[in-house]
């Protein structure tokens, strides 16, 4: 049998893809973003098991496996926990690098929100510190529908 690599040289042509796609974001998904869209209000849902109200909210809870049944508002105010700061530009991030990812628990929420920090250097950025969502001004039912979390004192 005929070894094909030994006697042709490998090209390597670099390239991409583009792989554009819809789904439906479901009815939990749904009520959050057209919550988020049409009132700027977030909403969680809360497990009858461990009580925690899950933001974003899931149609059954991560810990305990069961359906989540109620809705319940939260603060558009919340907490970083943690975040990170992103240094080189890709075509998949939402803006010019540098900007921080943080997850942001907010108040009343008992796990935690990732989203865009903005208003504020990323070496000024503290775990602990308190943000507050700013809404987009052409809401569209998308995550994005908070442009962002900026600082508050
Ligand atoms: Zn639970």
């Amino acid at each position: 049998m005929r070894d094909f690599w030994s006697d042709v040289e490998a090209i390597v042509h670099k390239s991409g893809i583009r792989v554009p796609y819809s789904w439906q974001a479901g009815e939990t998904a749904s009520y959050f973003l057209t919550q988020l869209r049409d009132e700027g209000k977030i909403w969680g849902k809360r497990c009858p098991r461990c009580e925690k109200v899950l933001v974003p909210p899931r149609k059954s809870c991560p810990f305990c496996f069961v359906e989540t049944d109620q809705w319940i508002e939260v603060s558009d105010e919340g907490m970083v926990e943690t975040f990170t700061v992103v240094q080189r530009d890709t075509l998949i991030q939402p803006r010019k690098a540098p900007f921080a990812y943080a997850m942001i628990r907010l108040d009343g929420a008992d796990t935690g929100l990732v989203h865009i920090l903005g208003e504020v250097e990323p070496e000024a950025i503290r775990e602990g510190m308190r943000v507050k969502a700013v809404l987009a001004k052409d809401r569209k039912g998308s995550l994005l529908d908070i442009a962002y979390f900026k600082p508050i004192i």
